[in-house]
């Protein structure tokens, strides 16, 4: 078990106004910022992160939104980071996510929700260096 998860505030909760709101959420629930950037994803960018659902059905569609505007991207570290930060965030669709949850709170659909959580520690890891050098996280 790992202690660092990879978040994105996605481009809907950006441009919604929510990326205050998301990060408070964040840092009340427990978790220390080690690394923050604000930034706009290119499609080649988008299409590498999300790889491994390049054969899923939706995989089009979730490049092009998540390109469509900047995203907030961030290291977060907490014990037992990753389940944890899932229950934060709450499930995939926002219409079945828990009461009191960022999804539940700040999400509109399956599709633009919120957030980025990574789902397991070797993620995790995978994805934070996807976006910072060992040196911008602290
Ligand atoms: N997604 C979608 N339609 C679906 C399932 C997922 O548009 O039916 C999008 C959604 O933005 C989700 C992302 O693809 O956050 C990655 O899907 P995953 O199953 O990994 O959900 P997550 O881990 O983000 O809860
Ligand atoms: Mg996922």
């Amino acid at each position: 078990m790992s202690n660092i998860t990879f978040t994105m505030i996605k481009p809907d909760a950006v441009a919604n106004g929510h990326t205050g709101n998301v990060i408070n959420d964040i840092i009340v629930g427990g978790f220390k910022l080690k690394a923050m950037k604000y930034l706009q994803l290119s499609k080649k960018q988008a299409e590498a992160f999300y790889g491994i659902h390049r054969e899923r059905p939706f995989f089009n569609d979730l490049v092009s939104f998540m390109i469509s505007g900047p995203i907030v991207a961030a290291v977060l570290e907490k014990e037992n980071a990753v389940a944890d930060f899932r229950t934060l965030i709450g499930a995939t669709n926002p219409a079945e996510a828990a009461e009191g949850t960022i999804r539940a709170k700040y999400a509109k659909s399956i599709d633009a929700n919120a957030v980025h959580g990574s789902d397991s520690d070797e993620n995790a890891a995978g994805e934070a260096s996807f976006f910072f050098s060992s040196f911008e996280m602290y």
